[in-house]
């Protein structure tokens, strides 16, 4: 009897012990600059460090292939080319220019690469941003279109039908980015993880003590990083476009990154926060990108109408909309009290 009663206690203990350690297991953490922002990884399991160092390296990749930054990546070379001739990319390039193609169509060309020479007029992410000449937006609108992407899947080679356009892949590549750490994850073994570029958030599984993670919507008027709310997801990625990122202000007039491919001026739709929670983080980061500049009323009907996918918008009078896909994952929770979640519409 004292016998079994010892042998029972050892068991409890044993079992606690293997819930705790599972439970309680320490993750692999690290920040790096890359893709013109901070990526921070926490990855839990064996080989964690190999995982984190491989995803390293491949974002560094392809942010060689696709900044138009540098002058030998496949962006540059397509814009270089542009009117003259295809030139041969990498096979990833070619997925993302697909999904961009792709994208564009859907959003009736609210998301449009090609929107590459307004960027440049802008000079948002740059140490000189400037207001263009109206002149000078509107030729460079005219070199604004996606149609003109010409894809040549056989060959692997891609280019743009007239000269002087121009493709700007910042609006996207980071997602593919993201989609291609969680595939190096599963490919080491990892069962749990967490990525962010830069706002594009993707996470592999759920947290090891079998709970979701739970990923903070930034207050997209707060300076130090406040939420406005919690998301709760597993095997997913939210992906969030906003006039905070990147921006810069002149006579009290807010000019952000987020270009309206019909107007070539920084997107004035209702928005100023638009987050995609979706399966593939290359979708959502286009997704993020063109609801942002549809605004509330179409984005919402439009997310509410695709598979696997939803959204959380903020309007400019500091409201806050969820999709109905998110009643139970979407918590909000706003510290600043200045807004207001609309539960129904
Ligand atoms: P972030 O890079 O801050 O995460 P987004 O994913 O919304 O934000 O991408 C914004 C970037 O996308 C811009 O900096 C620019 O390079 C590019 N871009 C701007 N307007 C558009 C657009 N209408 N369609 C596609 N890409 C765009
Ligand atoms: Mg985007």
């Amino acid at each position: 009897m004292y016998k079994t009663l010892k042998v029972a206690i050892l068991v409890i203990i044993l079992i606690i012990a293997l819930v705790a350690c599972k439970g309680w297991q320490k993750p692999v953490e690290s920040e790096n600059f890359l893709m013109g922002t901070i990526i921070s990884q926490r990855v839990y399991g064996k080989n964690a460090q190999k995982a984190i160092d491989a995803v390293n390296r491949r974002i560094l990749e392809l942010e060689e292939l696709m900044t138009v930054n540098r002058s030998a990546g496949d962006a540059s070379k397509i814009n270089e080319m542009s009117g003259k001739s295809l030139v041969p990319i990498d096979q990833s390039t070619l997925q993302v220019l697909k999904k961009a193609v792709y994208f564009s169509r859907l959003t009736g060309g609210a998301f449009d690469v090609t929107v590459g020479k307004i960027v440049q007029l802008w000079g948002i992410s740059t140490d000189n941003p400037n207001v263009p000449d109206k002149q000078e937006i509107l030729d460079s609108l005219k070199l604004v279109n996606y149609e003109d992407i010409i894809i040549d899947e056989y060959s692997c080679s891609a280019g743009l039908r007239y000269e002087n356009q121009s493709i700007d892949l910042g609006g996207i590549a980071k997602g593919y980015a993201g989609d291609e750490a969680i595939r190096l994850y599963k490919e080491y073994g990892i069962t749990s993880a967490y990525i962010n570029l830069g706002g594009n958030v993707v996470v592999l599984g759920k947290k090891p003590d079998g709970s979701p993670w739970r990923i903070g919507i930034q207050n997209p008027r707060s300076s130090n990083g406040k939420y406005i709310g919690i998301v709760e997801v597993a095997d997913k990625t939210v992906v969030t476009s906003g006039d905070y990122e990147r921006f810069f202000e002149k006579d009290g007039v807010r000019y952000h990154h987020i270009i309206d491919p019909k107007t070539g001026y920084p997107s004035n739709s209702d928005l100023i926060s638009s987050t995609i929670i979706a399966d593939v983080s290359v979708d959502a980061d286009a997704l993020s990108t063109s609801t942002f500049i549809m605004g509330l009323e179409k984005s919402i009907d439009f997310v509410e109408n695709l598979e696997g996918v939803e959204g959380i918008f903020i309007t400019k009078d500091k409201k806050v909309y969820a999709t109905s896909g998110l009643r139970d994952s979407f918590r909000f929770s706003d510290e600043s009290g200045e807004f207001e979640y609309v539960e129904k519409r």
